[in-house]
């Protein structure tokens, strides 16, 4: 809780600040994820009210009828219903902000199952009013529905519907209002493509309202992104809409053209498996692709409307590396289900602070208070930062320079957090200093993807200040290095015996055989411990390196496959490789003359 409330002070103190919403669709919902710290529901799928077992007779009489007054009745009925289930959720959420969708999903969903329908009629045993539901489910039958009759085409079809759901919204927003409660309602239009439809959503909202009494300002229409049409259009959408959500799930599924609900159990197993994809792209969000549209959008919109209040509602707002990308882009809010709000709110302050997105005032503040919390001293100072590896020995001015450009020598392209680690040097300082490095033109920041890396000014600074430590520091690395030379050897045999097996690929389908390698490993880890130890003592930032690689083989014991060879992911390889780098750049060691690649 203390973590997640400093996590809190950093996402509100951004120049931007980054909200994190829930997806919810009842009170019960709603109420559980403002207990996980949820500042508003980015998400209310009302489809969701329309499938409840009271509400499932209303709303296919509604759609099966061709009779105006069955038709006006049928949806009269379910905004009474609607109208309840708003008022849950807006009293829940009493002062913050509820983003409810109008209808998204085909009409056919909410129908009985036409295989089901037609298998009854071939053995005769449909009765009048099944033939009807027959005849009106082959009507609606779509070969393709996910990019049929849904979202706002729903409300160009059947006129009413959506006046309807916005009718009980208002009149939810009247009650709770009149109940003493705040109540501020975005009204969400799904699947749009174009910015007319925005213009008919205006309308049909204004339609609804004009015999409401809303309170000022309680209410707004914005559009959902997620089809790429829409993305494309960005600029000019942001000029009919109050406010943008990325529906990344539709985005991703259309991008790609992968059916969402056909590709998880077969495609993806098997493009995954064959390295076609690194990972599920309906889970963390595919930044050269469907994040490039993001991004677009986000510049185009901004462009028009730079206070567009933009969002994230799609699965990828929980998933703390798409939160990065997100938070990169400037989006305003994440929602994701309740459950992943705490970790979003991590996330989100993590990405912020990784891009150096926040001020030394705030990270100071938060620090000191930590500091108290720990009955430490109050005030902490770059100087006197702990972490859980054990104190940082402070750092001179100089030292400090010198080891972010070694660090940055070391692994060419890293997040400040990567970058800290590898010296063993305390986040505040760094984030403190790189900028700097970066204004004397040494280092250069990469921010859509938080990364910083050292320009050809750096490397020949770092060159410079090279001889950095005494003779005697080196003589004691050096005392090792034989030592490590020897276990770097034993070490590439392991790793290519875990990337093989028999001569070919291994695929990681034995399991006693990556059993077996790894307890080699573990065996391995323990031997080169003398050597750390012998480093360590020489330079004690060396600490961090079998630290590290503690951690590393703890993950892999833990069924983390890629952290044996993995690359660029804190790996035992990548680490290990780190401490030979750091060593043969303090050594002068000549690696073509060592053969050591
Ligand atoms: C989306 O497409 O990302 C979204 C949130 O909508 P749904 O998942 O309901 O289609
Ligand atoms: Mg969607």
């Amino acid at each position: 809780e203390q973590l997640l409330k400093w996590a809190d002070s950093i996402r509100h103190a951004a120049a931007r600040p980054v909200m994190v919403r829930a997806n919810a669709d009842n009170e019960a919902d709603a109420t559980h994820a403002r207990h996980l710290g949820a500042e508003g529901v980015g998400l209310c799928r009302t489809e969701h009210m329309f499938l409840a077992e009271d509400r499932l007779p209303l709303v296919r009489r509604f759609i099966l009828t061709n009779d105006p007054r069955e038709e006006e009745e049928s949806l009269a009925a379910l905004e009474v219903a609607q109208q309840r289930d708003f008022e849950g959720i807006l009293t829940a959420m009493d002062g913050l902000p509820v983003t409810v969708r109008l209808l998204d999903p085909p009409l056919h969903e909410f129908l009985p199952d036409l295989e089901r329908l037609t298998t009854a009629e071939a053995r005769g045993e449909l009765d009048a009013s099944g033939k009807h539901e027959l005849a009106a489910v082959r009507r609606l039958h779509e070969v393709n529905p996910m990019i049929g009759t849904r979202g706002v085409r729903l409300g160009v079809v059947r006129p009413g519907l959506y006046q309807m759901q916005v009718r009980a919204l208002c009149k939810a927003v009247e009650a709770v209002t009149a109940a003493g409660r705040t109540a501020h309602v975005e009204v969400m239009i799904p699947l749009v493509v174009d910015p007319t439809e925005m213009h008919a959503a205006h309308s049909w909202v204004e339609d609804a309202v004009s015999s409401l009494r809303l309170p000022e300002g309680s209410l707004s229409v914005g559009t959902m992104i997620e089809t790429p049409r829409a993305a494309l259009l960005a600029g000019e959408l942001a000029t009919v809409a109050d406010f943008f959500s990325f529906g990344t799930n539709d985005l991703t599924q259309l991008t790609y053209a992968f059916s969402r609900d056909d590709v998880g159990s077969k495609l993806l197993p098997a493009y995954i498996r064959d390295g076609l994809l690194p990972i599920d792209p309906f889970e963390r969000l595919d930044q050269a692709g469907v994040g490039r549209l993001v991004s677009l959008a986000c510049t185009d919109a901004r462009k028009v409307k730079p206070e567009l209040k933009i969002g994230v509602c799609g699965e990828h707002a929980g998933d703390p590396v798409s939160v990065e990308f997100l938070v990169h882009n400037e989006v305003d809010y994440v929602s994701c289900s309740p459950y992943r709000v705490p970790i979003a709110r991590l996330a989100a302050a993590q990405a912020l602070l990784r891009a150096g997105k926040v001020s030394a005032e705030v990270l100071n503040a938060i620090t000191s208070d930590a500091a108290q919390k720990q009955g430490a001293p109050t005030e902490r100072t770059s100087a006197d930062a702990t972490t859980t590896q054990g104190s940082f020995t402070p750092h001179a001015e100089s030292d400090i320079e010198f080891l972010l450009l070694h660090s940055l020598r070391i692994k060419g392209f890293a997040s400040a957090e990567v970058i800290a680690e590898v010296v063993h040097m305390d986040i505040v300082v760094a984030l403190e200093t790189l900028p700097q490095l970066a204004d004397a033109g040494l280092a250069k920041f990469f921010e859509a993807r938080g990364l910083w890396q050292p320009t050809p000014e750096g490397k020949a600074k770092h060159a410079e200040l090279l001889p950095h430590y005494s003779n005697e520091i080196l003589q004691g690395l050096r005392q090792h290095y034989d030592d490590f030379l020897a276990l770097n050897e034993e070490f590439k045999e392991l790793c290519a015996s875990w990337q093989t097996r028999d001569g070919a690929v291994n695929d990681h389908s034995d399991a006693s055989y990556d059993a077996d390698r790894i307890s080699a490993l573990e065996d391995f880890h323990q031997r080169a411990a003398a050597v750390h130890a012998g480093f360590t003592s020489a330079l004690p930032r060396f600490a961090t390196y079998p630290h590290r690689l503690s951690v590393s083989l703890a993950k892999l014991q833990a069924g983390d496959p890629k952290q044996f060879t993995g690359v660029m992911c804190s790996s035992y390889h990548d680490v290990w490789m780190e401490l030979h780098e750091d060593l043969v750049q303090l050594l002068g060691v000549d690696r073509h003359a060592e053969g050591s690649y």
